[in-house]
């Protein structure tokens, strides 16, 4: 069985070819620049060299229709015929409080997340249009759903409800719902094999820390509480989004600034974190560099951001009386040993403690934890793709 896994942005496309029978990755790549000028698809076969192909691609289906070809291709392809695409299966944003787990996508599907365009309306419709894509060009085949979303469907009720007028989460919906799901979903379950013991005894403070970060606490396999809430914007400060910030400021900025309430949303989704801390980039391998150079406002934005992780990693143990293991994944928990000791630095209260010899590791699975600590900290590599393909075999399988 080999599952085409899909992940759709505004002007992007993100794929992967996978063999379920082994989970090796026959062909992956990226289309770029869909719908403007330039638009381009850097499609990489097996291990082999990447292949850039630009041609004109006004909608993701072109870009689809454009990733086929190379699929397909006589000289670099990886299949004989559409045939071998068993299934197709995407990442959704946001599925709201509709679907707690994948599903294979019908009709009553497609209306479901259309439903949540009015809460996400920057996500769903480009993973809405991936799926139509699919859909035309691959009439037939099975797809699969994955959503961001379903994996926090989990949390109690006092963890998601704002303490707003409780008759808005009756009319709009509004509440926390949580995202990365399927990226904190896989490294519990990395976290448990790693530690040989069932997921359903163990007590997990997952830190999903790239470029948009979120910290989930996962009790017993169960997320029960995560960072980032409503929107994606809540939480931590990430790479330009603000995180935490007392709504009051709002007012505040419309009064001072004269800035209006799209320029606030703005500035606190494009504006703010540590790019708006630093002055200096939104790439945290900038802002470590400028820091190590001395540049001042770059060490206080790494300070905020270490600050926020440990304040997060500290309530989450409070919420679920305890923590077996912390995990680390994602561009910066997996990369930057720099982060994970300055975050766990100072945590032996809670049975923390990190061997800066073994951290001094990238991108592989490793407990880079003292022996003699309480609490193992773990550094897993992510991969949603992975999910996505095994969710779409179970379903479809
Ligand atoms: P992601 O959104 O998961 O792709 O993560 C992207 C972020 O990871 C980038 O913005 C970088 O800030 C960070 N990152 C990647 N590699 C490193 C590294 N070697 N050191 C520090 N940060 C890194």
């Amino acid at each position: 069985m080999k599952v085409l896994v899909i992940n759709c942005g505004s002007s992007s496309l993100k794929y992967q070819f996978i063999d379920m029978t082994n989970e090796a990755v026959i062909a992956k790549g990226l289309a770029e620049r869909i719908g403007i000028e330039g638009s381009v698809v850097k499609h990489q076969p097996g291990d082999g060299d990447k292949i850039t192909i630009q041609k004109p691609m006004p909608t993701h289906k072109e870009a689809l229709q454009v990733v086929i070809e190379a699929l397909l291709d006589k000289e670099y392809g990886v299949i004989k015929s559409m045939e071998e695409i068993t299934a197709v299966g995407h990442r959704v944003v946001h599925a709201g409080e509709k679907f707690a787990c994948s599903v294979v996508i019908n009709d009553a599907v497609m209306a479901a997340l259309k439903e949540c365009i009015d809460i996400a309306p920057l996500h769903n419709p480009p993973n809405i249009m991936g799926i139509e894509a699919c859909q035309q060009l691959m009439p037939g085949v099975p797809m699969v759903g994955v959503f961001d979303t379903a994996f926090h469907q989990s949390m109690p009720k006092e963890s998601y409800i704002y303490a707003l007028p409780y008759e808005l989460y009756e009319k709009h919906k509004i509440r926390r719902y949580g995202f990365h799901g399927t990226s904190h979903k896989y490294v519990t379950q990395r976290a448990a094999a790693m530690l040989g013991k069932p997921l359903e005894s163990l007590k997990l403070v997952t830190c999903h820390l790239g470029n948009g970060a979120s910290i989930a606490a996962v009790k017993y396999g169960k997320s029960v509480d995560t960072s980032m809430g409503f929107t994606p914007l809540e939480g931590l400060a990430m790479g330009t989004r603000s995180g935490d910030f007392d709504p009051a400021i709002i007012k505040f900025l419309m009064d001072k600034e004269g800035m209006s309430i799209v320029d606030v949303d703005n500035m606190a989704n494009k504006k703010s974190g540590v790019l708006g801390l630093s002055g200096v980039s939104s790439d945290f391998r900038d802002i470590e560099d400028a820091a190590e150079k001395g540049n001042e406002r770059a060490q206080l934005a790494l300070n905020v951001f270490v600050h926020k992780v440990k304040k997060y990693i500290g309530a989450y143990a409070a919420v679920m009386n305890g923590v077996d293991a912390v995990v680390f994944t994602a561009g910066l928990g997996e990369n930057s040993d720099y982060i994970r000791r300055e975050v766990c630095k100072d945590m032996t209260y809670l049975g923390i403690e990190v061997d800066n010899a073994k951290n001094k590791v990238r991108g592989k699975e490793t407990d880079v934890s003292t022996d003699s600590a309480k609490v193992r900290v773990l550094l897993i590599p992510t991969n949603e793709e992975l999910m996505i393909a095994r969710d779409t075999k179970e379903l479809i399988g």
